[in-house]
C-alpha cells in the first residue's frame, strides 16, 4: 500500500524534528510554517512548501499540526486559508500541539462536519526526542482511526498510548506538564538555596538528582540551570501556557490546582523578566543575583 500524503503544519523546535522523521521514513510530506524562514531548509532539500495550511491539506491524506497553543492551532486549522478549508472527506487530522481539551472538542466538531477524523496526539519528550523519532504520543480518539495512522506516528515515536476518547490525550498531557512545571519551579528554589549557601554546590545538587527527587526532568533541567545554558529545548513561555491551561482544566473538575497556581506565578515572573523565549531552565535566573 502506498504511504499516505502528509501535510505538516508548524516547523518549530518540535515540528521540524518530527517532519524530518517522516521524510526520513519516506512519507510524502508537504510543510507549512507561518514564518517562511523555518520552511527554507525544507525547501532547500526539495520538500514541497505550501502557501497556506489550506493548500497543504488539499493534497493530503493526513494533516498533522504542531503549534504553540490554542490560538496558533485555531489560526492554522480554521478560517479561509486554514487546513479545514482544504481537507477532503476521509482525511485524518492529528493535533500534536499541547492545547486545551475544549479546543480539541472545537476542532473535533469541525472535523466531523467535514467528514474527517480527528485524533489528539500531544507528545512527551523534547527537542532531541523529536529529532530522534523517540517521542511518546498520548492519543485521544477512536481506536480504528489510530490504527490507520499508526505507521505515521511510529515514524516519530518510541511509544503510542491510546488513553481514551477524543480529548483524553490533551487532558493527560496537561496533567503531565502541570506536574513537570511544579517540579521545575521547586527545583529552581532548591538550587537557589544551594547556591546561596556555603555548601559544595555540585555535591549538594547530586544528593537531589541521585535521590528521590531526581526525576529525568530534574536531572536534565538542573544540569542546564547549573551550566546557565538556556538554549531553547522547551520554551519557558510554553510551560507557562501549559500551567495556565491545566489550571483552567482543573477548575472544570472543581479542583483548585494550588501548586500549579504558585508555579504559574513563578513562571510569569520569569516572563516579566524577558526570559519567555529561553529554555524553561532560565526560571532560576529570577532567583539569582539578588
Ligand atoms: P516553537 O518552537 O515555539 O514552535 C511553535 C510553532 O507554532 C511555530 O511553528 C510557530 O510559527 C507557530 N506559531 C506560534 N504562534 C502562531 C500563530 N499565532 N499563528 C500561527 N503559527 C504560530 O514550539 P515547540 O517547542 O515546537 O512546541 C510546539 C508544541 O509542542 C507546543 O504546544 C508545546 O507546548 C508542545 N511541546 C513542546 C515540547 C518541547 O520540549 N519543546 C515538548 C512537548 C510538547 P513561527 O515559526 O511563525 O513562530
Amino acid at each position: 500500500m502506498s504511504k499516505p500524503r502528509i501535510a505538516f503544519l508548524g516547523l518549530g523546535i518540535m515540528g521540524s524534528g518530527m517532519a524530518r522523521r517522516l521524510l526520513a521514513n519516506e512519507f510524502p510530506v508537504t510543510v507549512f510554517n507561518r514564518s517562511p524562514e523555518k520552511s527554507k531548509p525544507f525547501a532547500k532539500d526539495g520538500v514541497p512548501v505550501a502557501k497556506s495550511p489550506r493548500d497543504a491539506a488539499s493534497q493530503a491524506d493526513v494533516v498533522i499540526s504542531m503549534l504553540a497553543d490554542d490560538n496558533a492551532a485555531r489560526t492554522l486549522w480554521q478560517g479561509g486559508s486554514g487546513a479545514f478549508a482544504g481537507v477532503k472527506p476521509g482525511t485524518i487530522c492529528i493535533e500534536c500541539s499541547t492545547v486545551t481539551v475544549s479546543f480539541i472538542r472545537e476542532i473535533a466538531a469541525i472535523a466531523k462536519e467535514k467528514k474527517c477524523e480527528l485524533l489528539d496526539c500531544p507528545v512527551t519528550g523534547s527537542k532531541m526526542h523529536a529529532a530522534a523519532g523517540e517521542l511518546n504520543f498520548l492519543v485521544g480518539g477512536e481506536p480504528a482511526v489510530l490504527e490507520k495512522v499508526r505507521p505515521v506516528l511510529a515514524a516519530m515515536s518510541k511509544t503510542i498510548t491510546l488513553l481514551g476518547p477524543s480529548g483524553s490525550g490533551a487532558l493527560v498531557k496537561l496533567i503531565n506538564n502541570f506536574v513537570c512545571g511544579v517540579q521545575v519551579a521547586a527545583l529552581a528554589e532548591g538550587l537557589a538555596m544551594i547556591e546561596r549557601s556555603k555548601l559544595d554546590h555540585q555535591k549538594a545538587l547530586e544528593i537531589l538528582t541521585n535521590g528521590a527527587p531526581g526525576s529525568p526532568l530534574v536531572k536534565m533541567v538542573s544540569a542546564r540551570m547549573m551550566a546557565r545554558d538556556y538554549t531553547p529545548n522547551f520554551l519557558l513561555k510554553l510551560m507557562t501556557k501549559d500551567l495556565r491551561y491545566a489550571l483552567e482544566e482543573g477548575k472544570k473538575s472543581s479542583l483548585d490546582l494550588e501548586t500549579a497556581a504558585v508555579a504559574l506565578k513563578k513562571f510569569q515572573s520569569a516572563i516579566d523578566a524577558n526570559l519567555g523565549d529561553k529554555d524553561m531552565a532560565a526560571i532560576i535566573e529570577t532567583l539569582r543575583g539578588r
